[in-house]
């Protein structure tokens, strides 16, 4: 399954969410790519790939034709098709590219057989690299975070899911809703995960991921949260996530 992590809405948690699942699927027994497809190359530093490290990059496959395969490192804790900065160019140079739509999906097509999941970590925006990754995607996950503008942003993301359903991927859904950073001690949290649930009913996930230090320390030490901490909450919320996953999914 061509899962797409995307909110056009900054640091809502999409890559933590991104990295965080490809090592609790893989952990999991799951055959799982993580695709990072934002130019901060977040996921990839996340999954102890340095940044400018990758020789061939998603940035060479989306725009210069290589293989997805060959960009494609092994970790031990998935599979990652690496992103760079050269990709911030890369939505003004695919204007003029032949399907320039559906290069992603078009890159990833050969690859399906070989996971269970493909997960994109999409860029915060809705702009040309993010409708690519929404084309090479069966459905949508949808990390949002507990604060209080978290609905102002969805209604845009759904006018977007509307409009690439009906010009370009006719069969895209939403895989589900995941509610972030929750804090417990705090009434907005719950008022937030409440009014989420009200607006998407039985789309968003019954696991919530807690605000946890360990998932913000994570990354600059390039490991997911189930390798730096397992016994955070984070790590556990994360893994009980992608039990959550597996079951909706009947991967
Ligand atoms: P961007 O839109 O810039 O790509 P994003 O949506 O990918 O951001 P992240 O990078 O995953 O968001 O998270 C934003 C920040 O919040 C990061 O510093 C991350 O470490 C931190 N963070 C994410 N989730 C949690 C959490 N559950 N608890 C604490 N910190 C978190
Ligand atoms: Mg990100």
């Amino acid at each position: 399954m061509i899962l797409s992590l995307v909110n056009q809405k900054g640091g809502v948690g999409k890559t933590t969410t991104a990295v965080s699942l490809t090592a609790a699927l893989t952990e999991l027994g799951s055959r799982v790519l993580l695709c990072d497809f934002d130019p901060q190359a977040n996921a990839t530093s996340g999954m102890g790939v340095e940044k400018g490290q990758a020789r061939i990059t998603v940035y060479d496959v989306l725009i210069q034709g290589a293989e997805a395969n060959e960009a494609i490192i092994h970790t031990k804790y998935g599979d990652l098709l690496p992103s760079g900065t050269d990709l911030a160019g890369a939505g003004i140079e695919l204007v003029s590219l032949e399907r320039r739509e559906f290069r992603l999906k078009d890159a990833l097509a050969p690859l399906s057989l070989e996971y269970d999941f493909i997960l994109i970590d999409c860029p915060p925006s809705l702009e040309l690299l993010t409708l690519n990754a929404l084309c090479a995607a069966e459905q949508v996950l949808i990390p949002v975070q507990c604060e209080y503008y978290a609905l102002e942003g969805l209604s845009d993301l759904m006018t977007t899911l509307r409009a690439v359903k009906r010009s370009y991927q006719p069969h895209i859904a939403i895989f589900g809703l995941v509610l972030t950073m929750y804090d417990g001690r705090t009434n907005l949290s719950a008022q937030v995960a409440q009014e989420v649930r009200r607006h998407f009913p039985g789309k968003v996930f019954a696991t919530v991921i807690p605000r946890n230090v360990r998932l913000s320390e994570a990354p600059s030490h390039g490991l997911p949260i189930t390798a730096y901490d397992r016994l955070s909450r984070g790590a556990e919320s994360y893994l009980q996530l992608a039990r959550e996953i597996l079951r909706k999914s009947g991967v």
